[in-house]
């Protein structure tokens, strides 16, 4: 194997991985006519793909071919086989269709179960479901994991803050699992109402968009618990691919299902182990639609040592950015993650924030819009955080501070980069 492991622990999960990678690949140009037309196209046959570093050849699968397929040609089994779907919500164009069969369905509820034991749930616990239910992956893939495992699912799904907070308190929910930014609004609530003394809840799950220290640490402390970031995307399976551990130092992924590589998102080429890039994803035993080299947009990097929490599974880092929320100005590239770090190492900032890029005098300008906290002085922060982001970044940046709450809270996903530029 050419790629360069910086560890006996990760050559042999890419040696279990290679075993199931091989069968995968013969059984894509059996069952597959799209990728077994794609593959042909490329030239490649089963047996040229041995290793992972033999996949450098095989092209990518991108949204677009996905959405391309509409609504079920990538369907990789006969019909009867499949026994359900999703969708994953486009925001321009056709949504993209993800059937799923029993074996698909199990082990996705099986890599759940894995994420809850991880993180410390068990029979007993309470676990609300505040993620949508319906064509979107979130919530019945969190509450088939519950089920699974025999703790309680509490499946209130999104929105109606008051009947979240009657359920959380008469049912005295142990487990909370939410978006960062819903579990960001009920914690403020929960803190605003004075409850905190009425619930009973000992650890979050949060997941689907990337979020900043601070604001972990707001939610944590205004709902007295511990909190784990789960990771996962509707195409492959859903969330619960992977997911933090007590150690928090990274999400362990599932590798004997999933094979992650890290590429350079603007050449495509492979990155060694432990370089930041975009994770690129081949599923090793879907069968409704096995996905190959699937690009995911988001930034991360595999994590090149064992957990110390001694689990078996590799981990990736948390995802510092997606590829599309790049930012680029003055000739620099800047990821949203990278102020969320400045921000923590900045007192007086709160966790939320604002990118906005305008354009003035046919000069780039960057202002970064975040809520000061509470009985701070907003222009000295202010004026710290704009030193921070030129020494931390390297980038002369406009500073605007607003007083907290002032921007908007979600129940889904915060729009954090607004870019007018072109417009
Ligand atoms: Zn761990």
């Amino acid at each position: 194997m050419a790629v360069q492991l910086e560890s006996n622990f990760l050559e042999r999960v890419y040696t279990e991985q290679e075993i199931k990678l091989r069968t995968m690949i013969e059984r894509l140009y059996a069952k597959s006519s799209y990728y077994r037309e794609k593959l042909r196209e490329a030239g490649i046959s089963p047996g040229d793909i041995r290793y992972i570093e033999d996949l450098k050849g095989v092209p990518f699968t991108d949204k677009e071919s996905l959405r391309e397929a509409y609504p079920l040609r990538m369907m990789a089994v006969d019909e009867e086989e499949v026994v359900r779907i999703h969708s994953s919500s486009g925001t321009t164009g056709k949504p993209v269709i993800i059937p799923y069969t029993k074996h698909d369905v199990d082990t996705w509820a099986e890599m759940f179960v894995r994420c809850y034991e991880i993180v410390g749930v068990g029979k007993k616990d309470r676990v609300q479901v505040t993620p949508g239910y319906g064509l979107w992956t979130a919530g019945i893939g969190f509450q088939a994991g519950v089920e699974r495992l025999g703790a309680m699912a509490i499946p209130t799904g999104p929105g109606n803050t008051e009947k979240q907070l009657e359920m959380m308190i008469d049912l005295k929910t142990t487990v909370l699992c939410a978006t960062s930014s819903y579990a960001l609004l009920l914690a403020e609530e929960i803190h605003r109402r004075g409850l905190r003394d009425k619930i009973h809840l000992k650890l979050g799950i949060f997941g689907s968009e990337r979020w900043g220290e601070k604001m972990r640490e707001k939610i944590e402390e205004y709902l007295g618990i511990e909190s784990f970031d789960i990771y996962g995307l509707t195409e492959i399976y859903g969330p619960g691919i992977a997911i933090d551990c007590p150690a928090h130092q990274g999400m362990h992924f599932w590798s004997d299902y999933l094979l992650f590589e890290i590429i350079d998102p603007v050449t495509g080429k492979q990155l060694p182990i432990g370089e930041e890039g975009e994770l690129v994803i081949t599923t090793l035993t879907k069968e409704g639609m096995p996905l190959l080299r699937y690009r995911t947009h988001d930034i991360t990097r595999i994590i090149p040592r064992p957990c110390p929490c001694g689990s078996p599974y590799p981990m990736i880092d948390r995802v510092l950015g997606r590829t599309d929320d790049m930012i680029k100005i003055k000739g620099v590239n800047i990821y949203p993650g990278q102020i969320d770090h400045v921000l923590r190492i900045t007192p007086g900032c709160g966790s939320e924030y604002q990118i906005h890029l305008t354009r003035e005098q046919g000069k780039d300008e960057m202002t970064v819009k975040v809520e000061g906290e509470e009985g701070c002085n907003l222009s000295a922060v202010g004026e710290s955080l704009r030193k921070n982001i030129k020494i931390k970044i390297g980038i002369a940046v406009k500073v605007e501070m607003v007083p907290p709450g002032s921007l908007g809270r979600s129940e889904k996903k915060s729009k954090r980069v607004f870019d007018t530029r072109h417009m």
